[in-house]
């Protein structure tokens, strides 16, 4: 089967936790720090603005806590957008009303994300969909001018840019994923960074039963006694990284890279193979100072023909999949909005293999399969069709 997504590691990344288990200091230490480090190089923030977690949905909830978001709080989230962001505002009591997205990048715009505004909205959570910076800097703006939160939800966007500027840095809280899905990976693992230091200050104890002090070993001086004694600031949990997770992210941040180069070819294979094929739709090209991760890659297609198309892959051993089914769509979340943009979009939209594992062959067969499948479906789509329905779709 070809996967959708896979991870690509190696001996660097064996070799890095035979290392670790060596040194007999598995838990969190000097690699976290090492990684933690590194990412925010990579992001071009300062290296007290990022912390580790667990994982992204983790940053996500602690992200909602250092904000103060809960009971009485609208958070403003695109109905395009992954589950534990929504779960994260919707846990700590706040409530997510969705926005639009365009139907064709499936970001939102800074009007779709204004129009969902309400007087009781506090923050924005926005997703970078496959790795597209989107108009970010335009809702940056717009929260700003009314003094809302934004938080980022860039798991897709690891080496995603405006002009130079990192997704994930544009507002006041980022989170970044590296589980086994992502393009960068630690196994399972997260990264929240904070405009304001401070406030990691305050989150890293969070992610740690709330302890004032992480080890009072470390910060014993000669004279004390009792190091061991401890000092309780809130009831939390333990939700941070390890040393071994960590090693395996210091290698896969510098093979980030030759990653994104394998990716980007794929991405041009797709481009020039499947361009100009009648009834798909290829992902628009982002704008000029713009760059994306290419996390996904999506394509588009009349509504039952996607369907089909999905189907004959799979039968050719390609999983294809659509992400992320629109929330406002699913009764937990309470919606009742109409959202034409996410709407069409759901019923359209198939993402098709993208890591960097493929390998020219996989890339043939995916492309033989889509060139060969769209027409047929979309011929037999209107002959069963009414015709009203092929020309108002
Ligand atoms: C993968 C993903 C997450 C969650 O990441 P975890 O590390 O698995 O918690 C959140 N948002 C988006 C957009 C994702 O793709």
């Amino acid at each position: 089967m070809i996967n959708a997504f896979q991870p690509m590691l190696g001996d660097d990344e064996l070799a890095a936790v035979a290392e670790v288990f060596r040194s007999n200091w598995i838990g969190k230490g000097p690699r976290v720090r090492a990684f933690e480090d590194a990412f925010a190089a990579h992001l071009g923030v300062g290296p007290d603005q990022v912390m580790t977690l667990n994982s992204c949905t983790e940053a996500t909830f602690l992200a909602m806590e250092l904000a103060g978001l809960g009971a009485g709080d609208d958070v403003v989230l695109p109905a395009v957008s992954f589950v534990g962001a929504a779960n994260a505002v919707a846990a700590h009591g706040a409530r997510p009303v969705f926005c639009d997205v365009d139907p064709r990048t499936l970001n939102p715009s800074a009007s779709d994300v204004e129009a969902a505004l309400t007087p009781a909205t506090r923050a924005v959570l926005v997703l970078h969909y496959a790795g597209y910076p989107g108009d970010i800097a335009a809702i940056a703006e717009l929260c700003r001018a009314r003094g809302l939160l934004l938080i980022e939800d860039a798991a897709c966007a690891v080496a995603s840019r405006v002009a130079e500027r990192a997704c994930g840095t544009f507002g006041d809280l980022g989170v970044w994923s590296f589980d086994h899905g992502k393009i960068a990976v630690t196994v399972d693992g997260g990264m929240l960074y904070a405009r304001d230091p401070e406030l990691l200050r305050r989150g890293r104890k969070r992610a740690y039963f709330g302890l004032e002090q992480f080890s009072g070993f470390d910060h014993a001086k000669v004279t004390d006694t009792r190091w061991w004694e401890f000092e309780v600031g809130s009831f939390s949990r333990r939700s941070i990284m390890n040393d071994v997770t960590a090693a395996i992210g210091c290698v896969q941040l510098r093979r980030l890279p030759e990653f994104l180069r394998r990716r980007r070819e794929i991405v041009e294979r797709y481009d020039t193979e499947l361009a100009g094929l009648p009834g798909l739709l290829l992902p628009p090209a982002p704008p000029p100072g713009h760059r994306t991760s290419h996390y996904m890659y999506w394509v588009q297609m009349e509504e039952h023909v996607r369907d089909e198309v999905a189907r004959d892959l799979y039968r050719r051993g390609v999983y294809a999949t659509f992400r992320y089914p629109p929330l406002h769509r699913v009764p937990i979340y309470g919606s009742d909005a109409r959202l034409p943009g996410a709407e069409h979009a759901a019923d359209r939209t198939l993402c098709l293999p993208l890591h960097q594992g493929l390998d020219d062959t996989d890339v043939d067969l995916i492309v033989e399969t889509v060139r060969t499948s769209v027409p047929r479906r979309s011929a037999s789509a209107a002959a069963s069709a009414p015709a009203s329905a092929v020309r108002g779709a």
